[in-house]
């Protein structure tokens, strides 16, 4: 509004009452025009000033009113605004103030929901993807993003098939969008360059407040790990009962014999039951190493073994001892070196157990006549046992495996020398639980080198 404009607003009313007054006064009055005229000037003038000063107050108070719109429009705070000026003026910005003042803490709110919101999507240890009806990305979170090697940016707003193509996903996508319930699926997924991973899926719809469906909303949770300790545990379990099956059939079938008449044969009867003791005895010995083996993970896992500063030569010692008698019956010389003073934090029987199973193997899986060697060091930042044999030694190919349960290089070797396959197993899990390792080399037909390293320091577990 121009200065002009806003002064002539206010006089022009006044204008219109005085002329007309004015004219028919000096109608009436011939007889003192002059008076009247000056006073009639006066008035006008009078009048023109008070219009002119109620114009620029106006003016001014507006003027504050803009400036407070201009603040609130930028999104910031003011205190109460003191308008000098008519009271409605005031009033107005008044209310002017108090409602944008709401508004901006509904919007703070709203944006603070927003982003609490947004960092909880794409912290999500799952995927999320959300979709439209025609399958187009609306929003997908970081892991989800990663899980198919996208960039979330660029993915919004394009088709699904464009940029994942799985075609089980968008089954399961379609099937979703068509159905009128949630619904639950799996499917394998093999990102480029790496393994195959199981994704459980968990699909529901987007809605509206009003409750009208978007679209549809699925979580990705990556069940792979799971899904191996589920094939281990299957696996497992296949290999236990094969391995028992074997002994219990052999039982099965000389009680038999026995019962159908091999008891009225004396030497008979004695050879079939020396075979049944045998057997027996193999199926103790396989559980007797599961429980031994079943015992070392749980009471690992709850921190239940006791560690103390221990040498290593007593350890050593009393494992070869346990070992003379079947290292007589082949003839097998046990040779041990050992620094005196070597010490590492350990669990001395389960050590000893350890080093009993590898001279056990080492003595076993030798020719008549050779030599086992076991000698302990002390290599920063371990001590080391090392257990080496001249015998059979092992293929390559194997070496990765043979730490796994019922893993074997020559299995008719293996029982007929009266293992169970677990005795490296239980070797492995005695190292985890003293935050140490067992490692191997072998050459076929020169012999194998076990080493066991224990960390010298104490470890967590304490
Ligand atoms: P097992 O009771 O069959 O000996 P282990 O777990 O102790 O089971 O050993 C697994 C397999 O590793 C054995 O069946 C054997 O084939 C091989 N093995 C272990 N130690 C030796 C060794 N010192 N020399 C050659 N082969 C070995």
């Amino acid at each position: 509004m121009s200065r002009r404009s806003l002064f002539w607003e206010i006089y022009s009313p006044l204008l219109a009452i005085l002329l007309p007054a004015l004219a028919l006064l000096l109608f009436f009055s011939a007889g003192a025009p002059r008076t009247i005229i000056t006073s009639g000037l006066l008035l006008l003038a009078a009048s023109g000033l008070a219009a002119w000063y109620a114009a620029r107050r106006l003016r001014t108070s507006l003027g504050r009113v803009h400036s407070l719109v201009q603040t609130l429009v930028a999104g910031e705070d003011t205190p109460r605004p003191w308008i000098d000026g008519p009271p409605e003026v005031g009033r107005l910005a008044l209310s002017l103030q108090q409602t944008a003042n709401a508004w901006s803490a509904e919007i703070r709110e709203l944006r603070r929901r927003h982003q609490e919101q947004k960092a909880v999507f794409s912290s999500m240890w799952g995927g999320v993807l959300a979709i439209d009806h025609r399958q187009r990305i609306l929003n997908l979170n970081t892991a989800a993003a990663e899980l198919f090697g996208l960039d979330p940016a660029a993915a919004r707003g394009r088709h699904l098939q464009e940029v994942i193509r799985h075609l089980e996903l968008q089954e399961f996508l379609a099937r979703l969008l068509a159905s009128d319930v949630p619904l639950e699926g799996e499917i394998t997924f093999r990102p480029t360059g790496t393994e195959e991973r199981f994704l459980q899926l968990h699909g529901t719809f987007l809605r509206e407040e009003g409750g009208a469906v978007l679209g549809a909303l699925v979580v990705l949770n990556d069940v792979t790990a799971l899904r191996r300790l589920e094939k281990i545990r299957r696996d497992f379990v296949a290999n236990v009962s094969h391995e028992l099956r074997t002994p219990i059939t052999s039982i099965r079938g000389f009680v038999e014999t026995l019962l159908e008449g091999a008891l009225d044969d004396p030497e008979q009867a004695r050879r079939f039951l020396a075979i049944v003791a045998r057997q027996s005895e193999r199926l103790n010995a396989i559980i007797e190493d599961l429980l031994a083996l079943s015992r070392i993970e749980r009471e690992a896992e709850r921190r239940e073994i006791a560690f103390e500063c221990h040498r290593l030569g007593a350890v050593i010692r009393a494992a070869v001892q346990t070992c003379t008698h079947q290292a007589g019956d082949k003839s097998v010389a046990l040779e041990v070196s050992c620094p005196e003073e070597l010490a590492a934090w350990i669990n001395a029987p389960l050590l000893e157990q350890a080093v009993v199973n590898l001279i056990t193997n080492a003595i076993k899986y030798s020719g008549e006549g050779s030599a086992v060697e076991i000698a302990a060091a002390r290599e920063e930042p371990y001590a080391v046992i090392r257990v080496r044999d001249q015998g059979k030694g092992i293929g390559r190919q194997h070496l990765d495996r043979l730490f796994e349960r019922f893993y074997r290089v020559d299995k008719g070797r293996s029982r007929t020398e009266g293992g169970t396959g677990l005795g490296l197993a239980i070797v492995k899990h005695i190292m985890l639980a003293h935050h140490g390792r067992v490692t191997v080399e072998s050459q076929p037909g020169k012999g194998s080198t076990f080493t066991l390293q224990l960390p010298l320091q104490q470890q967590g577990q304490h």
